[in-house]
């Protein structure tokens, strides 16, 4: 099951709970902190969303969300917009636990 690095932290590590279960207790996948931790995919690019004005120098509305960065018009590239950041994206990218192999469709 592809999970996201978050997403993955909310399941149950079965070689966690079998080393660790008498110590912390807490079981939770490691997702990219773990060597079996395998990516699906590339890191998913930042999305980018056009303001209406397109060529606006600051911006006149709010960010679609906290994770979006304002970015002028300059004159020499594409319209002024909001681009998401690299965090934020990087956080949507995917993978799996290594440990049961490489899922399938539909898992
Ligand atoms: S990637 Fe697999 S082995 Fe690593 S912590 Fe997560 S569930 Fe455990």
């Amino acid at each position: 099951m592809l999970k996201t690095s978050s997403g993955a932290a909310m399941t149950n590590c079965p070689l966690i709970i079998i080393a660790d279960r008498s110590e912390t207790g807490d079981s939770g996948c490691l997702a990219d902190k773990c060597m079996m931790w395998r990516w699906s995919e590339p890191a998913p690019l930042p999305e980018w969303i056009p303001c209406d004005e397109s060529g606006a120098l600051t911006p006149s509305e709010d960010p679609p969300s906290p994770m979006f960065t304002f970015v002028p018009y300059d004159g020499s590239e594409g319209p002024a917009g909001w681009r998401e950041d690299d965090d934020s994206a990087a956080a949507r990218r995917q993978g799996y636990c290594g440990l049961a192999g490489e899922p399938r469709g539909g898992e």
